[in-house]
């Protein structure tokens, strides 16, 4: 299988190569040149199926002959060592939790497919791999965890100081080994910036071989098909298929779950529940896109005003806008509102949601009162323990979930200055 580049203005190349580039040299997102389709067989029998067969099957015409058969296997299994359980909420609504892993978010399961096909391919390089990340949060706890250890790479992450909750922090600064992080005395956007001057310099790029690891990585985005095929397998009405709701900030986890739909899951319908970052809740109502500055939410993970992976969505849908909006709606909650469904949630089904989880909920809750024959469930993204601040005000009461540190704190603080980053990254 090879990828193209959205932008058509660089060479195909394979799996490992969008890899270890993450971008194209024209700046695109790759794209993989055809969406293999499973058989009928595969579904009809998904139950009898184990997830890490499900997985290798969904995964192996995207990796190509990059990684051997018997490597891909290892590195699958590892992927998806935790539960990944669609639990019921109540009549109509389940939940689909995908914060089991290590960082108790899902970005675990795209950090920990990428960083092992990384490490692998290092393996046949002399040189070492840097990978440099800005993070708002959960990025940087997955992608640490992910590459944590692993031989020929080195990560550097770029955080807010102070702008972090005190678990993302834990999980980005107390690893060590090949794990530096860097508390940057500035926002998110100034860390982001840094991030893209690295990229940006040839100098430094010659002397440093420098890689991404956000969501615009295939190697992040592709597997995170797994799990809509793990829900569809504990998907008890078989002949009526669910409405998936996904929180989404940047667009990688539903356009994952847009791309299994075309390889043949049956999916009812796709809503995609954002907070009032809602670009593309507009484009849906318009056929306007237009990106804007990013709002502050409860949600903080989906405070996106330029979602990356757009793109590889109106790819999918052929830039066809009708099909489009016939497969996906998309809602724009308020903090208020995702306040009001935590609290209501807990309360009536003794649930309780993290505030991405809350904007899926209600955005599907108001969907199937207009749809009354169907069911769906929520993509719940986070674990409520990562944003225990908000979530114990709401509901007056604590969560009793120790979060394990692995060490003390340990950060390198610098101002957001490009110099001070060149020397750090050419010494460390
Ligand atoms: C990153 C993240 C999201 C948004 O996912 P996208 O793939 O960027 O749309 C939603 N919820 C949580 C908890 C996240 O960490």
């Amino acid at each position: 299988m090879n990828y193209f580049s959205l932008n058509k203005k660089a060479p195909n190349v394979d799996f490992k190569t969008a890899t270890i580039l993450g971008q194209a040299p024209d700046k695109g997102l790759y794209f993989p040149e055809r969406i293999p389709v499973l058989d009928a067989d595969f579904f009809n029998n998904i139950e009898n199926i184990s997830n890490e067969e499900i997985a290798y099957k969904v995964i192996a015409p995207y990796v190509g002959n990059t990684i051997p058969e018997a490597e891909l296997r290892r590195i699958v299994k590892e992927t998806i060592d935790f539960p990944l359980p669609l639990v019921t909420i109540n009549e109509n609504i389940s939940s689909l939790e995908l914060f089991h892993g290590p960082t108790l978010a899902f970005k675990d399961i795209g950090a920990r497919f990428m960083s092992r096909c990384l490490g692998y391919f290092s393996k046949e390089r002399s040189e070492k791999v840097t990978v440099l990340v800005a993070t708002s949060g959960d990025t940087g706890g997955a992608v640490a965890n992910g590459f944590y250890d692993v031989p020929g790479v080195e990560v550097v992450i770029l955080y807010p100081s102070g702008k972090v909750s005190d678990v993302q922090e834990k999980q980005m600064t107390t690893l060590g080994k090949n794990i530096h992080a860097l508390e940057i005395s500035g926002n998110f956007d100034d860390c982001q910036a840094l991030v893209k001057q690295a990229f940006a310099d040839d100098d430094l790029t010659k002397k440093l071989f420098l890689t991404s690891a956000n969501s615009i990585n295939v190697a992040r985005w592709l597997p995170q098909q797994f799990y809509y095929f793990f829900a569809w397998k504990q998907w008890a009405d078989k002949k009526n298929p669910p409405v998936i709701s996904v929180p989404s900030g940047n667009f990688g986890n539903i356009c994952a779950g847009l791309l299994a739909h075309k390889s043949g899951l049956p999916v009812k319908h796709f809503i995609a529940a954002c907070n009032a970052n809602d670009v593309v809740t507009r484009f849906l109502q318009t056929e306007k896109y237009e990106p804007r500055q990013a709002v502050a939410t409860l949600s903080n993970a989906m405070d996106v005003g330029s979602p990356s992976n757009f793109v590889r969505i109106l790819e999918l849908f052929q830039h066809k806008f009708t099909d489009l909006k016939d497969k996906i709606s998309s809602t724009s909650i308020t903090d208020d509102e995702t306040v009001a469904t935590i609290k209501k949630v807990y309360a009536t089904d003794k649930y309780l949601l993290d505030p991405h989880g809350a904007v899926g909920y209600i955005s599907l809750e108001q969907y199937l009162q207009q749809h009354s024959s169907d069911k769906g469930f929520i993509l719940e993204t986070a674990h409520p323990v990562k944003f225990n601040d908000s979530v114990e005000k709401i509901t007056g009461e604590k969560i009793n979930m120790d979060v394990p540190a692995n060490g003390p704190k340990k950060t390198v603080k610098m101002n957001p200055d490009y110099k001070e980053l060149v020397e750090f990254l050419e010494k460390k």
